[in-house]
């Protein structure tokens, strides 16, 4: 069983289809990539997926269960955690306590301070564990918000923009901590405009274009599609 399955998902802002007809499968230990032209509606489908926003049509499932009707926190306790493309830290509170917060509403409640050092140095964040997230430069942030959603335990995670602001070595650990994520059974989905990322770490990749997929496959055969190709120069 998919860990989430996203089916006919339509959502419109006045006359504008921001997503129609999206179906989308993820399954545990795998990463699925997606990936488009900006305004393709990647963060619209993570809002629908996470709750934040109504589908007009359309149902999202996770591990089998029909959480169309859900809350955020519903979803959350189902096993699903996001990041978001503009930040959303504490910026009152600690990197640690950022992690805390979120590990004390997930499913290890009760050891959530040894769960966070450990995500800490798992993260290479241990350094930084006292500073505020306000005075990090934008891609360890973002290696933050990774830390908050992961500390909630994920069987699903929604990863948007996690490598922007990072640099090529920073890309390369992250792409590692993917897959090892994935290897142990999260079901990892990673909107990236990196595609050097996206083709090392995913095992399945779908194209967003105007709302509509317009491909899916493994990477390297989406990478040489011509619809795809057509998309991202924009005709
Ligand atoms: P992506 O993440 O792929 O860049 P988005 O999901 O942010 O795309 O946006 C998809 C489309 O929906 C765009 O045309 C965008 O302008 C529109 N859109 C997104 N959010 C809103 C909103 N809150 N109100 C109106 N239009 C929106
Ligand atoms: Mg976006």
């Amino acid at each position: 069983m998919a860990s989430l399955q996203v089916s006919g998902v339509t959502v419109a802002f006045g006359g504008n289809r921001a997503l129609d007809g999206v179906g989308l499968t993820a399954e545990s230990g795998h990463v699925t990539g997606l990936i488009g032209p900006n305004g393709a509606g990647k963060s619209t489908l993570f809002d629908v997926v996470s709750g934040l926003r109504r589908p007009s049509s359309g149902r999202v499932f996770l591990d089998g269960r029909d959480v169309t009707r859900s809350r955020p926190a519903g979803r959350s306790r189902h096993g699903l955690a996001r990041t978001f493309q503009r930040l959303e830290l504490f910026g009152r509170l600690s990197v640690r306590d950022n992690l805390l917060v979120a590990a004390e509403l997930g499913p290890d409640r009760r050891r959530a301070a040894a769960l966070v050092d450990a995500l800490l140095t798992r993260l290479g964040l241990t350094a930084i564990a006292d500073s505020s997230p306000d005075s990090l430069p934008t891609g360890v942030g973002r290696l933050v918000e990774v830390g908050r959603a992961l500390a909630m335990r994920p069987k699903v995670l929604l990863l948007d923009e996690p490598a922007a602001g990072q640099d090529g070595e920073e890309t390369e650990r992250f792409a590692a901590l993917l897959r090892a994520l994935a290897d142990e059974g999260t079901a990892v989905v990673l909107v990236e405009h990196d595609m050097g990322l996206v083709m090392s770490v995913c095992d399945q990749v779908y194209v967003l274009d105007l709302g509509k997929v317009i491909a899916v496959g493994p990477p390297d055969l989406v990478r040489h599609d011509e619809t795809v190709l057509a998309a991202y120069l924009g005709d």
